[in-house]
């Protein structure tokens, strides 16, 4: 017997939100999407995707997947009155694609247990690219077994699909590969602000690079975009800088000392305060052009 599947309930159809949602109803998905911007729900109707104006109309499916911009968005889904919580049947399975606190993650599956309600944290990583080609790398906290059932839809929006342990892991696993992201795109800019005040041809550096031991996602994805001065956000520099905080806290907490983070962390804040927040995380170079006086 083919077995049907299952139904899903999506909460949050931005960047990211958008392409996964779509990728979901071509592999034959029945999804009802809920984003609490109206412009974005009248988007979706306009494109024929089922959506909603109140999260009790997500509720009953049997899988309920969010992506939200930060903590707070997420906490007001699953942590409050107003929220989705008293809506959720037993054996419904809860998967939080955000990017959140650790410590929250684990409080948000604690409270859905109460209620029999499975909760996995699986944030994303691979950027719009691999939202739009269903191929992102998610890192999944929580039970194991829970993980399983999850892989019936992961499956459909990932490729490479980590168990990476209990609750509240998959998010700790994010904050490395944010860590690693963010110094990857402040080693970049550095190498492009040397070999431009020399007047050197940063194409060519780029293309050299990439042949060699500094090749990186990063310059590989984003060092167009450099060169090119393109500012359109795939991940934001404000989103960007929350995950260097939520690293930055977690560290805090743990005692350990990772002063590469709090560099990088300080160039994006100098982004921010140049109002740039809503500018690709590649535009960081403008802060390498300000620090050295060039255009
Ligand atoms: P986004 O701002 O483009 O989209 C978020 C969507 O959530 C918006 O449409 C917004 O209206 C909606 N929303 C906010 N609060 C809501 C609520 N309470 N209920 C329903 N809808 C709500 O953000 P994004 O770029 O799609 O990122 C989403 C998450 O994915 C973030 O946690 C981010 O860190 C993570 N992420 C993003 C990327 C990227 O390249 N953009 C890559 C990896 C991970």
């Amino acid at each position: 017997m083919i077995k049907s599947k299952p139904t899903i309930g999506f909460i949050g159809a931005g960047n990211m939100g958008l392409p996964m949602v779509k990728s979901l109803i071509k592999k034959g998905f029945e999804v009802k999407v809920y984003d609490i911007n109206p412009n974005i729900t009248k988007k979706l109707e306009k494109d024929n995707i089922k959506a909603v104006n109140n999260l009790r109309a997500v509720a009953s499916n049997q899988f309920i997947i969010s992506i939200l911009p930060d903590t707070q968005n997420v906490e007001s889904v699953y942590n409050s009155d107003t929220g989705i919580n008293s809506y959720l049947k037993p054996g419904t399975i809860v998967i939080d694609m955000s990017t959140i606190s650790s410590s929250s993650a684990i409080e948000i599956g604690k409270n859905l247990q109460k209620k029999q309600v499975e909760f996995l944290d699986a944030p994303v990583s691979g950027g719009v690219k691999g939202a739009l080609n269903a191929n992102l790398s998610i890192m999944v906290g929580g039970k194991k077994v829970t993980y399983k059932k999850s892989l019936d839809v992961l499956n459909y929006l990932g490729e490479n699909i980590i168990y990476a342990g209990k609750l509240g892991m998959g998010q700790v696993f994010k904050m490395c590969n944010q860590i690693m992201v963010g110094s990857h795109i402040q080693a970049m800019c550095e190498a492009f602000a040397l070999c431009k005040s020399k007047g050197g041809d940063l194409k060519l550096l780029k293309e050299t690079l990439i042949g060699g031991s500094a090749n990186s996602w990063m310059l590989e994805n984003l060092g167009k975009d450099v060169i090119d001065k393109n500012e359109n956000a795939g991940f934001r520099i404000d989103l960007q800088l929350k995950d260097l905080k939520l690293a930055s806290e977690a560290a805090f907490e743990s005692g350990v000392p990772l002063p590469g983070l709090s560099l990088v962390l300080a160039l994006y804040l100098e982004a921010r305060a140049h109002n740039e927040g809503k500018n690709g995380n590649q535009s960081l170079f403008k802060t390498y052009d300000r620090m050295s006086n060039q255009k």
